[in-house]
């Protein structure tokens, strides 16, 4: 099958200034053509990712309930339209509940129950496998405080993975397995090391980690993600200079392709 993988956000904690990677948080796009898609995480840059758009289906993987994973929803475009159903996924008993904080009255002006015709709301258990459009998607917990959890989707002929914040120290088991082998792996790379090493316990990644998780996992592409909001451009421009050098020299031949995922950025995936 073939797919697009489309970033609309791709920064952490909160939307930041203007910037050539983009000043959006966290929303990835697996386009599957044919006005499927299936989006991770629902920061401010859904709003962007759904505008003048028509989904046959549009299914929503929430890593966690964070502000800057699902900050965007509320302003998700088709929200209020019986023709678009939007099927949210959440490892998380309490979804609903989580979904109805976000629209509660107090604090936006349409409440969930206002699109519950339109909604379907759906829990898995960590670990749990689902098949979705001729596709496997598996899910698994990551090392987050409050939690987050990990997805992998694999076709026929390749994978994807969303393996967003994590402290990645250890992998626990279901993720490592999740990450073994795939071919694209979006991983968090928060911090340049002086500040990871600050931030140690925050549930974040350093880019070292990000590169070093998918180098002993065997991953294809590594695709670091979900930048602090405090860098500015030539900040994020060292980091990408600073992952590729590490990786090249650490790992030389089996070593990744290490790429800075941004705002706009489209990779075409053969599933
Ligand atoms: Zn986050
Ligand atoms: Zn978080």
């Amino acid at each position: 099958m073939k797919a697009n993988i489309r970033f609309w956000g791709v920064k952490g904690s909160i939307a930041s200034q203007a910037s050539k990677f983009g000043s959006n948080t966290s929303c990835v796009e697996l386009d599957l053509g044919d006005s499927n898609s299936i989006f991770f995480d629902a920061g401010t840059g859904i709003r962007a990712a759904t505008q003048n758009r028509i989904f046959k289906s549009l299914n929503l993987f929430i890593s966690h309930f964070h502000w800057d994973h699902i900050q965007g929803l509320p302003f998700l475009n088709g929200l209020g339209r019986d023709d678009i159903k939007v099927s949210i996924y959440s490892g998380f008993e309490d979804i609903r509940e989580r979904l109805q904080h976000l629209f509660d009255p107090r604090f936006h002006p349409v409440s969930l129950k206002d699109y519950e015709s339109q909604l379907e709301i759906h829990h898995f258990h960590p670990g749990e496998k689902m098949e979705l459009m001729g596709l496997q998607i598996e899910t698994a917990l990551l090392n987050h405080p409050g939690k987050s959890y990990a997805y992998k989707v694999s076709g026929r002929s390749s994978s994807f993975c969303y393996a967003t914040d994590s402290d990645y120290d250890p992998v626990p088991d279901e993720a490592s397995r999740l990450l073994h082998q795939t071919d694209f792996a979006i991983v968090d790379s928060q911090y340049l090391s002086g500040d990871f090493l600050e931030k140690a316990d925050y549930g974040h990644s350093s880019f070292q980690r990000a590169i070093d998780v998918c180098a002993e996992h065997r991953v294809k592409n590594c695709l670091l993600f979900h930048f602090d909001p405090n860098y500015s451009d030539a900040e994020l421009e060292n980091l990408e200079r600073q992952a590729q050098d590490y990786s090249q020299s650490k790992y030389s031949k089996n070593a990744p392709k290490v790429m800075m995922s941004r705002e706009g950025l489209q990779i075409p995936l053969n599933l």
